[in-house]
């Protein structure tokens, strides 16, 4: 019947699962306005974009009494998209949401429209597990960012990006590589890393 979407928790890129899975086009991606659209004419409520959100954007209503309900708890959803955010790396559990695959990097990362920021860790690594980079207060009120987690499981992407040091942050705008963070930044040196990073995304023009 209808497919409703969280745009408050939804980081509303192009590789959305959801349309990803959507076989009756009811979920697409809208060059022009830059947005995922819905058209709820075309949406069999099969449920299959509900099951592929992992940050549980994407809600399917099977009646009218449902859509209300569901409307109503989007309205009221005190949360935005950068509550979802964990500041540490692998030791404490990550939102699902953020992790990215290296099998899937190029597609994420390379061919997405939105300026990204990805923080590469090595589960091996102590300094990796024990510390984190504070990314979530570092990047508040950039709701235009795509930011993501990864796991490394080879060395291919060290090689490929040159990285000497982990934990790391790669920031790629329209698929180029803007900028590289790397090595771990205790909390007192957050000030400093904030410059980084302001100063890396600062090339980017508006479009
Ligand atoms: S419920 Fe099924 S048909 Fe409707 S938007 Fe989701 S995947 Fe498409």
């Amino acid at each position: 019947m209808a497919v409703l979407i969280n745009f408050k928790i939804c980081d509303n890129a192009k590789e959305c699962n959801g349309i990803a899975v959507c076989k009756t086009g009811a979920l697409s991606w809208d060059e022009k306005k830059n947005t995922i659209k819905i058209d709820n004419s075309k949406c069999v409520s099969c449920g299959a974009c509900e099951k592929a959100c992992m940050i549980q954007a994407i809600k399917v209503a099977r009646n009218d009494k449902e859509y209300a309900k569901l409307k109503k708890e989007i309205d009221n959803d005190p949360r935005s998209f950068f509550d979802l955010f964990v500041d540490r790396y692998g030791a404490m559990s990550v939102h699902p949401g953020f992790m990215a695959y290296e099998d899937k990097f190029d597609v994420e990362f390379i061919k997405t429209n939105k300026p990204v920021v990805v923080e590469i860790f090595n589960n091996d690594s102590i300094k990796c597990l024990l510390h984190s980079i504070p990314v979530k207060k570092l990047l508040e009120g950039k709701s235009k960012i795509k930011y993501r987690k990864l796991e490394i499981k080879s060395d291919r992407l060290l090689k490929k990006y040159k990285i000497a040091e982990l934990p790391a942050l790669l920031i790629f705008n329209q698929g180029k590589l803007i900028g590289k963070i790397e090595g771990y930044y205790d909390v007192g040196k957050q000030r400093a890393l904030k410059e980084k990073i302001d100063k890396i995304l600062g090339k980017i023009k508006p479009v």
